[in-house]
């Protein structure tokens, strides 16, 4: 196999997309192989013991790694300038793994309250069954991140922006908060993408994705993976990962790994179609309420032109009338889909309350603002154009 010549960070992010982590084999392949392959044979006895003791780096077998996967895994490395990788079956095998495979009974977990759902179940359900404690703080309020502290503090985990709500926390100060008491901040970076905000640059120390949203982003398949120094996933992720066996399909990186080359300019055109659906709602009068990260009156307008490149694909409103309102809104929708998912380049629509977040309690949802009438939209990419006249003739009916 012959690496490509543009695996250097030289090469800007539009470039790495590309070409990064590309592996030819001998017959000189355009787009990269799928190597649909369980497990590897080799020539020789000596061969394969050279292997197992890790002095040959071929590969073993599918569970531990894979040219496929690896090339998904140094693509991504690349992209967010990152040590090391290690992909998983989905976004939350990531999650799951970055949070509980460096812990152990003791240990303390703070997290921002505002997570996405199967998030906040880790750390506030799962995580505590195994002795490990828990503090949710208001990410938004930094002396709350300081105040949970204490000497067996070990990880900090934050999603920025959060899930539904789109608020922006501040990264560097609470990495700094995170590594004065000894911890490390692990950021879910799947709302912001890795074109627009690089956590690792802005001093977190593990960052995850969901790859199943904007980095496939046509809806095919799940996916995840973990990017932080060589030694955090020498140290704490490699044997968990090998051992236990969250790993993602061969075929599922290959889309992936094909995902990302559009990636860049799916993103660009998602977010300026975001930009201008909220453009329109912001003046709506049928709505009550618009958040999107790209507006001047976004509440963290600041720090978003501070840590972020762009905005969102995402926006964020508030319909007047609650729950009945914003359903006759769905389901008036023609062109936007309503589903739980996000990144797609399908337009897609979520109720917050009765969905992603319906398991929370009514007080903690108003905690978060997720209030009855509270609509997630995230923008595809269909004609800016046609998604407004859905939206208007849509709210309408609200
Ligand atoms: C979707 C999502 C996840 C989970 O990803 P899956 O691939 O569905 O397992 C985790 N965090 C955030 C912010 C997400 O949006």
């Amino acid at each position: 196999m012959s690496k490509s010549p543009a695996s250097a960070a030289q090469y800007r992010p539009e470039t790495r997309l590309v070409h990064s982590g590309t592996l030819r084999s001998q017959y000189g392949e355009t787009s990269e192989a799928l190597f649909l392959t369980q497990g590897y044979v080799y020539a020789s006895a000596e061969e394969c013991e050279a292997r197992f003791k890790g002095e040959d780096p071929g590969f073993i077998y599918s569970r531990y790694s894979n040219p496929t996967i690896a090339m998904f895994e140094q693509r991504m490395i690349e992209l967010e300038g990152a040590e090391a990788a290690r992909s998983a079956a989905t976004g939350m095998a990531a999650v799951t793994t970055a949070i509980l495979a460096p812990l152990k009974t003791g240990d303390h977990v703070v997290a921002s309250r505002a997570l996405f759902g199967s998030c906040l179940y880790v750390v506030q359900d799962l995580l505590p069954r195994y002795g490990i404690e828990t503090t949710l703080v208001d990410g938004l309020d930094l002396d709350q991140w300081q105040r949970a502290v204490k000497p067996n503090t070990k990880t900090f985990f934050l999603e920025s922006p959060t899930n539904p709500t789109l608020d922006v926390l501040d990264i560097p100060a609470i990495a700094e908060i995170a590594h004065k008491g000894g911890a490390r901040l692990v950021v879910d970076n799947v709302f912001a993408t890795p074109i627009w905000q690089s956590p690792l640059a802005l001093g977190a120390d593990v960052v995850v994705y969901s790859a199943t949203k904007h980095i496939d982003g046509q809806g095919r398949c799940l996916g995840g993976i973990i990017l932080s120094s060589e030694a955090f996933i020498a140290e704490h992720i490699h044997n968990f990962m090998r051992q236990t066996g969250p790993s993602i399909s061969p075929f599922n990186a290959w889309v992936l790994l094909k995902g990302l080359e559009t990636l860049g300019v799916r993103v660009r055109a998602q977010t300026d179609t975001a930009a201008r659906v909220a453009e329109v709602l912001a003046s709506h009068p049928k709505i009550s309420r618009l958040i999107y990260p790209g507006r001047a009156d976004h509440p963290q307008a600041a720090l978003v032109k501070k840590q972020m490149r762009g905005g969102s694909t995402l926006i964020g409103f508030e319909v007047k009338g609650g729950k009945q309102a914003a359903f006759r809104v769905l389901n008036a929708l023609r062109l936007a889909r309503i589903s739980n998912n996000l990144g797609d380049a399908k337009s897609l629509v979520t109720h917050p309350a009765t969905t992603t977040h319906q398991r929370l309690k009514p007080e903690d949802r108003a905690a978060l603002g997720i209030s009855e009438g509270f609509i997630r939209f995230s923008a595809g990419l269909e004609h800016a154009d046609d998604l407004i006249e859905d939206l208007t003739a849509a709210l309408e009916k609200a």
